[in-house]
């Protein structure tokens, strides 16, 4: 999955993902960036998150949906992240030892985060001046 998510210069938050989809899926499988609130969620009172991974997890976590609404709370857009990463692990510790799932998040104020269960996953973040930052995102294992 590539999820991207935006903010202007209003504050204004956009998102949107696309997907691979999984190897060897069932035919007919749906994964998580197709549906609204586990791929993508975008609440513009408070931010956006996207996901990528194994998609069954996220939808069972209604993933991005979470993260949004842990920043309503007032969660960090990392600790959002986190947060919704730890329930899977929690759910599934075993099968969360072999599978990927990750989180990025942004959110009203233009902060942002990522959290995901496996190394190696990691995000890029471009301003209005057009710096490219290459950012190693955090993870559990
Ligand atoms: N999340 C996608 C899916 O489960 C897989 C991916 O990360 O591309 O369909």
């Amino acid at each position: 999955t590539i999820g991207m998510l935006a903010i202007d210069e209003k504050g204004n938050i956009s998102g949107a993902c696309t997907t691979s989809g999984m190897a060897y899926k069932l035919h007919g499988r749906i994964g998580d960036s197709p549906i609204i609130g586990a791929g993508l969620y975008v609440d513009n009172e408070v931010g956006g998150a996207t996901s990528t991974g194994v998609g069954e997890e996220v939808v069972r976590n209604v993933g991005s949906f979470l993260v949004v609404e842990l920043m309503r709370q007032g969660y960090t857009p990392e600790a959002a992240c986190k947060e919704a990463v730890m329930r899977i692990i929690k759910k599934k510790p075993e099968t969360a030892k072999n599978i990927q799932v990750g989180f990025l998040a942004i959110n009203k104020k233009g902060e942002y985060g990522a959290y995901a269960i496996q190394q190696g996953f990691s995000y890029a973040v471009c301003n209005a001046e057009k710096q490219d930052l290459l950012i190693k995102g955090k993870s559990y294992y």
